[in-house]
């Protein structure tokens, strides 16, 4: 028997946790799991405690986890997978082998333990327990008389080391292809190469955050970009745009730097060139995730090395200013809040539900010459999503128990997602010469899951399955 089984991303409280399980004739199985995130917004339910994200679910037979990209909502219950007693191999690729560490790290400090040992001693744990594997060799998880398994990971083209997963199992006279996609990313991202179809899927579980519709291609986001930065620099202020820290802030600088190259001397509003705009990153896991990406120049697209062969730094440009300590953030927002100076400021967290970006809105959203830019799905219940449907109404927004009037202007750039749009997805599937004879749609709103069901059962695809 070959089974999957998924502990997340459902509904319910958590995000993406999926298992394989090989069970043989004697009733042995073994099984790894693939993610183990956390979930932001309303899926989080109310007070939620440690011990709702405590592994709830048997995990002896678990061999080995693997991770398929380092957000959160894929990556923020390995600490409670070790606490649980999980003693296997950590298989991710090896950009993710360098960044996990960092962002559970940060993810331990917010919502684990303030125990500076503590913390060392989770990291030193999951650094020992890590085997990255380069995309597209196989990999041997485990190998009996009765049963195997092998997984080789592809690029996902999501954020920098995103991969799918592609699982070879065996067990007894069943052998069976089945692929997790993770996140998939959008085609003409920038700085990664897109996602290649897997050459074979007799089972495929993917996810359908943007299920329901497509994105605006890159140059008309591009332009639309460039577009609102300079209607929402026209009367001075700041331009916030709240950006997940790995992937998002990057893809942003990336192309901003693109404006800034192509549009150099015109003006961007009144008397301020697009050369002399000050990009300003306020986020130290930001700052820390970028400086990764710049490191790993191997993993970028084409296109990205080209330009850092022309000379360019679509990183690490001269208008980019960083902001590091607590006490310079607090001063940003003050001398930002209170000038008229036009600025980009990128802060996260991404969904406004905590972070740096937390205290420009409390400081900025009151004032009409600012503007909020989003980027990026907005998860039900968090003030993201709340500013993103009331601002643009007057509305208001609670941020740690306060209301806050919107009278910023309220802006959305659909296709900096970092996810595949749904004829992304489409693509991605058809791609795989056999229709796999089941998919199984995980990882977004219901509503999305629904619509790209029935996408793809007007394609002629059968076996569509939303576990729930
Ligand atoms: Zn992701």
């Amino acid at each position: 028997m070959i089974n999957i089984t998924h502990h997340g991303a459902t509904s319910g409280v958590t995000g993406s946790c999926h298992e394989l399980t090989l069970s043989s004739g004697q009733g042995a199985s073994a099984g790894i799991l693939i993610d183990c995130g956390l979930f932001q917004g309303q899926e989080k339910g109310d007070g939620a405690s440690a011990s709702d994200l405590s592994v709830d679910f048997p995990i002896d037979h678990i061999r080995a986890l693997v991770v398929t990209h380092v957000h959160i909502d894929h990556v923020g219950r390995i600490p409670y997978l070790l606490a649980a007693g999980f003693e296997g191999p950590i298989i991710c690729s090896e950009p993710s082998a360098i960044m996990l560490p960092e962002i559970l790290e940060d993810a331990l400090k917010i919502g684990f333990t303030r125990d500076r040992q503590l913390i060392e001693r989770v990291l030193g744990l999951i650094r020992s327990r890590l085997v990255p594997v380069p995309y597209g060799q196989w990999h041997e998880v485990f190998a009996e008389p009765d049963s195997s398994l092998s997984v080789r990971l592809q690029r996902a083209g999501h954020i920098l080391g995103s991969a799918y997963v592609e699982c070879e199992a065996v067990a007894g006279e069943e052998q069976e292809r089945i692929v997790f996609s993770g996140d998939l990313g959008a085609p003409h991202a920038p700085l990664l190469q897109e996602p290649a179809s897997p050459e074979r899927a007799d089972r495929l579980v993917i996810e359908s955050t943007y299920g329901d519709k497509d994105h605006e291609s890159r140059e008309t986001r591009r332009y639309r970009l460039k577009v609102i930065l300079e209607r929402a620099l026209a009367d001075g202020g700041t331009v916030l745009i709240p950006a997940f820290s790995i992937g998002r802030t990057q893809e942003l600088l990336y192309e901003i730097e693109g404006l800034i190259h192509e549009f150099g001397t015109d003006c961007v509003t009144d008397g301020l060139a697009w050369s002399d705009l000050e990009i300003v990153v306020d986020s130290p896991l930001a700052a820390e995730f970028t400086r990764i990406y710049r490191q790993l120049k191997p993993f970028w697209s084409g296109e990205a090395v080209e330009l850092l062969r022309q000379g360019r730094h679509p990183l690490s440009f001269e208008q980019l200013t960083v902001i590091n300590s607590h006490e310079n953030h607090l001063n940003a927002v003050d001398y930002l809040a209170r000038s008229l100076r036009p600025c980009v400021v990128l802060a996260g967290s991404g969904m406004c539900a905590g972070g740096r970006v937390v205290n420009y809105l409390k400081a900025m959203l009151g004032e009409a010459r600012n503007d909020v830019l989003f980027v990026g799905y907005q998860a039900a219940g968090t003030p993201g999503r709340d500013i993103l449907a009331y601002g643009p109404r007057g509305g208001w927004v609670e941020l740690d128990g306060e209301r806050f009037d919107i009278r910023a202007r309220v802006h959305q750039v659909g296709g900096y997602s970092a996810h595949a749009g749904q004829s992304d997805l489409i693509r991605f599937i058809e791609g795989i010469p056999v229709k796999p004879y089941e998919v199984r749609i995980v990882h977004g709103d219901a509503s999305a899951k629904q619509a790209f069901k029935q996408r793809l059962e007007s394609l002629g695809y059968s076996g569509i399955v939303i576990p729930g």
